[in-house]
């Protein structure tokens, strides 16, 4: 192979994927997002195209510093928002369809021999799933080694988030301060600050909150019943500066997740029997 290192699973050959498959230090990296409602002023692509920016500025990060080689797979468009079939546009997939379509992508990379695989998830109710698929995959296949995380949500990160926002607790849950400012950084004339709107559940008690983490009881109804905008934080607070900051930081955050992926050594385990 010669020239740049391409970022992206379908620029390459199979010629070109088989030696990549044959090295131990590849990482495949799956975005996962849903397509849904966010807010009057977001379009309902934002949790895509958020996690593909960050995933790709990782891989592009990450490919970069080091010899190892990221490759960034196609987007899992498509992930799990039953609650918010009530908003117009929304796109749901059954939590199974959502997991086994996640896992038959795992299984197809591992059989070609991709055992490090990264799901970098972007959409809050993906996030059991995407750990369920990372796990199955890695009690199927004793080798592998298949991680799943959010973003902005290491130490560092929340301690970025809170040192820059402006809103309080419950000002970033949904289409909010920080997807908000993240949408602004990335592609600033497709949000309609305009529209932007400031809603907090008023149902929110001492334990049923949401904010970029949540509170500790779960509590999820549909979600026409906890916002008329679809928003639920301060969406007009956020601006394109803090946008830029947590962007760099999450690209930051995701490419150490790769590196630890990259680096982490094969663990079988053994049967006792
Ligand atoms: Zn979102």
């Amino acid at each position: 192979m010669t020239g740049l290192p391409r970022l992206r699973y379908g620029d390459h050959t199979w010629l070109e994927l088989r030696e990549l498959a044959r090295r131990d230090d590849i990482v495949v990296v799956i975005p996962a997002a849903t397509l849904e409602d966010h807010g009057y002023h977001l379009p309902i692509d934002t949790d895509v195209r958020l996690v593909e920016a960050i995933a790709s500025g990782a891989v592009e990060a990450f490919n970069a510093a080091g010899s190892s080689r990221a490759i960034l797979a196609p987007t899992q468009v498509h992930g799990y928002t039953p609650h918010h079939m009530d908003f117009p546009g929304s796109m749901t997939l059954r939590w199974n369809v959502f997991v086994e379509s996640l896992l038959d992508q795992g299984r197809s990379l591992i059989h070609h021999g991709f055992e490090r695989i990264l799901i970098v998830n972007g959409h809050g109710s993906n996030i059991p799933l995407v750990n369920m698929a990372a796990r199955l995959l890695n009690v199927e296949h004793r080798s592998a080694i298949c991680a799943s995380s959010f973003y902005l949500t290491s130490p560092e990160s929340l301690a970025l988030l809170e040192q820059h926002r402006t809103s309080g607790q419950g000002g970033m849950a949904h289409a909010c301060e920080l997807e908000t400012s993240l949408y602004l950084a990335i592609r600033p004339d497709l949000v309609q600050m305009e529209h932007a709107v400031t809603e907090i559940p008023a149902s929110y008690t001492k334990h049923v909150w949401m904010d970029w983490s949540d509170g500790a009881l779960s509590y999820m109804p549909h979600w026409s019943a906890i916002s008329e905008s679809g928003v639920t934080g301060d969406a007009a607070a956020g601006t394109a500066e803090k946008g830029r900051i947590w962007l760099a930081q999450a690209i930051r955050e995701i490419a150490e997740f790769i590196d630890d992926v990259a680096t982490r050594p094969h663990a079988p385990g053994k049967d006792h029997h």
